[in-house]
């Protein structure tokens, strides 16, 4: 069984050396009490509740997976899943960043990143769970009445209760435009919810008393397409006025989806069958109000990504040490065994490297991207707060669809070093596969994360939004320029800088002649924009190893030896990358449809 040790290390420089967090978050407002010792503590607490609590369910729950009782349509998690997240609830981590008005403990969003990156390297289909629940909490707090605040707050923040997202149906996934659901008023300011939602994560099970879905759907003057849509909150238990646990309401799971991976998630089919909601935020503008919760679970899509990553990693590492087959082709590097550990070939070291780089880029560019959410929320500069949020908006799409691609590419590479054990169920590493296969999918298809990226946050603008971030990326190389030591880091760093400027600019030109141009070039871009922001932040992270290279401490050597890996064996791909995504258009739409 796969094994997780906490990146506690790691995630200590990533916050303390690379972002000095605790200085920037002292900055604002409701974190100027922050200290050091109280976030190690919280990471070191909650690293133990991932490995010692979640790791040991997580091979079980991909066996057993969920089970639906289609006469009370009530859903069983795997085994060990409701009392993991009893235990959850009881030590209070639901409420690590919520709201102290609602009994949260207001730590920052980048604790709370840091915690779910451990538990999905944990247990993935078990973190989706509390996941979904604390982006219904978010949508919720940004755009919930003061009576829906007081009744769904404190339980989402409490843990008692649990959430979900109810967006596709089985006619519409990538285009909400097209859905159906109806909402009818029924005269006291609720709705009866009619329709059919397919694949609703933690759409139904017995890991909380009640569950809070919220639901898109139309009004019955709703005007067709996206804009049409409005958002509803629909309790699977009504709600009394005194807060107790009120009827039944008719929002039922219909069946739930065999699938790939996340075996231990369920995958509910929802029927809501007049089921009594109500309407959050304005009518027609339900798909703004479901943004705020879309774009905390993209970014926590690649959270998960990052987990995947991390764990696979670490488990492929024990076994390459231990593995011995064939010696090396310099000679042998153990003579004292019949054959060599496999860590010696090159290519084994590359499968590894390659994850480890994308592990600690995915996690420095997530905590980087956090750090910005915290100033997009609590700065008491309205100029800060507005760039921080232009700034999280553009890398929101790379965080998803980049690190989730990485991780499809790591994890396989990590199950690829157990050679035939790897593809093995009882290894655990074929499970980290799957796992990650549905973080390239949902929450908008990679596909259409780099249409968003380049279409809607960069090109609208005219690349405003980019320019700002390049310029960050620019002083650093000025700063740096100068030393001798930085140079094979800054040097490809300002490069492929000016590349992603170039390319910007050809894709934008072109678009104006024929805007398919965008879609024919929009994933390779995005793969491109994705590696200038790891080089960013691998080139700050190989100054601070640089630094402290004789401090004697392998943690620095570690960092150093990957960052070079990082700039030599992976950055490289963007030569080619950016090819492809020059070649444009022609070669896609040159085929008549009827020949395929
Ligand atoms: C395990 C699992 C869990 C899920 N959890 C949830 C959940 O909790 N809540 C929820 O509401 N939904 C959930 N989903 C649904 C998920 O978000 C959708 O499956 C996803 O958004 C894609 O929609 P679709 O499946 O309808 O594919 P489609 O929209 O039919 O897309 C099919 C293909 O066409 C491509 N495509 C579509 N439009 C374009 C375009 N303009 N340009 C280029 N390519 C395009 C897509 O990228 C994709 O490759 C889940 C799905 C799964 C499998």
């Amino acid at each position: 069984m796969p094994q997780y040790n906490p990146p506690l290390r790691d995630m200590k420089f990533v916050l303390h050396e690379l972002l000095h967090a605790v200085d920037e978050l002292k900055l604002l407002p409701p974190h100027a009490e922050v200290d050091e010792d109280t976030i190690n503590a919280v990471l070191e607490e909650g690293g133990k509740f991932a490995s010692e609590v979640l790791t040991p369910i997580n091979l079980s729950g991909d066996q057993e997976g969920c089970v639906l009782d289609k006469t009370t349509h009530e859903v069983k998690a795997p085994k060990g899943f409701k009392e993991a997240y009893a235990q959850y609830v009881e030590g209070g981590w639901p409420a690590l960043s919520c709201d102290p008005e609602y009994g949260g403990q207001g730590l920052p969003v980048l604790v709370n990143q840091f915690m779910y990156e451990m538990m999905n390297s944990a247990n993935q289909a078990w973190t989706m769970y509390p996941g979904l629940s604390h982006g219904a909490y978010e949508a919720l707090h940004a755009h919930g009445t003061p009576e829906q605040k007081a009744t769904y707050l404190p339980k989402l923040t409490s843990g008692v209760w649990t959430g979900t997202m109810c967006l596709t149906e089985p006619h519409c996934g990538t285009d909400l435009g097209l859905l159906r659901s109806k909402a009818e008023p029924v005269g006291d300011g609720s709705y009866k919810i009619t329709g059919q939602k397919i694949f609703i994560s933690a759409g139904e099970h017995d890991l909380a008393e009640n569950i809070i879905h919220l639901v898109l759907a139309r009004l019955p003057d709703a005007p067709a397409g996206s804009k049409g849509i409005s958002l509803f909150v629909v309790p699977k238990f009504k709600v009394n006025a005194d807060g107790s646990l009120g009827e039944r309401n008719p929002v039922y799971c219909g069946g739930l989806e065999h699938k790939m991976g996340i075996h231990g998630n369920a995958t509910a089919q929802i029927v809501l069958d007049g089921a009594v909601g109500t309407l959050v935020g304005q009518p027609h503008k339900g798909l703004q109000a479901m943004f705020v919760m879309m774009n905390a679970a993209r970014l926590g899509v690649g959270n998960q990504s990052l987990g995947l990553t991390e764990v696979a990693y670490q488990n492929a590492v024990v076994y390459a040490k231990d593995r011995i087959q064939m010696r090396a082709l310099s000679g042998p590097k153990a003579p004292d065994k019949p054959a060599d550990p496999i860590i010696v070939h090159p290519d084994v070291r590359k499968m590894l490297l390659t994850a480890r780089a994308y592990a600690e880029g995915g996690r420095a560019l997530s905590a980087y991207t956090a750090l910005q959410l915290d100033k997009a929320l609590s700065s008491d500069d309205a100029d800060e707060r507005k760039a921080c949020e232009d700034e999280v908006a553009l890398l929101t799409p790379i965080i998803k669809a980049f690190i989730s691609d990485n991780a499809w590419i790591a994890t396989s590479h990590c199950m690829q070093v157990y050679g035939g054990h790897g593809y093995i169920h009882e290894w655990g590493m074929e499970q980290f596969v799957r796992d990650s296969r549905i973080n390239m999918t949902y929450e908008g298809t990679n596909t259409v994360q780099s249409l968003d990226l380049l279409g809607r946050k960069i090109l609208s603008n005219n690349g405003a939004t980019l320019k700002k971030f390049g310029k960050k990326i620019a002083e650093f190389v000025e700063e740096e320029g100068t030393s001798e030591a930085m140079q094979e880091f800054i040097n490809p760093l300002a490069d492929i800088g000016d590349k992603v400027t170039k390319l910007t600019t050809e894709i934008g030109m072109k678009a104006f002649q024929n805007p398919d141009e965008v879609g024919a070039a929009a994933v390779d871009y995005l793969r491109v924009v994705g590696h200038l922001c790891f080089a960013y932040m691998w080139a700050r992270m190989a100054k601070l190893a640089l630094e402290k290279k004789d401090s004697g401490d392998p943690f620095y050597t570690a960092k150093l030896a990957t960052a070079r890996f990082y700039f030599a064996k992976l950055l490289p791909e963007t030569a080619s990358l950016i090819r492809t995504a020059r070649a444009g258009l022609n070669p896609l739409m040159e085929m008549d449809e009827a020949l395929f």
